[in-house]
C-alpha cells in the first residue's frame, strides 16, 4: 500500500493524494521507469479505492520505453 494524504484543493474541498508507486521501485510493477538512481516523489490525485498510481512523469518514461504501442495510463496500474 502506498502513502496517501488528504489535501485541501479548494476551500472546503479535500482530495486524496497518493504517492507515485515508483516511490518504492522494488514494489512497483513499473519500478524500472522510476527516476534514475532514486525513487519518485510525485503525488497524484486519486479516487476512492485507488491502490496505486503512476505519476505522469513515470508514465511518460514507460510509454517512451514501449515505443509506438498505444497504452492508456490506466493499464499501467
Ligand atoms: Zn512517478
Amino acid at each position: 500500500m502506498f502513502k496517501t494524504k488528504k489535501v485541501e484543493k479548494k476551500k472546503g474541498i479535500f482530495v486524496t493524494m497518493m504517492i507515485c508507486q515508483n516511490s518504492n521501485p522494488s514494489e512497483s510493477k513499473w519500478g524500472k521507469y522510476s527516476p534514475e538512481d532514486s525513487a519518485c516523489e510525485n503525488w497524484c490525485e486519486v479516487g476512492a479505492g485507488a491502490v496505486a498510481i503512476l505519476c505522469s512523469d513515470c508514465t511518460q518514461r514507460a510509454l517512451q520505453n514501449m515505443g509506438s504501442k498505444t497504452v492508456s495510463p490506466d493499464s499501467l496500474l
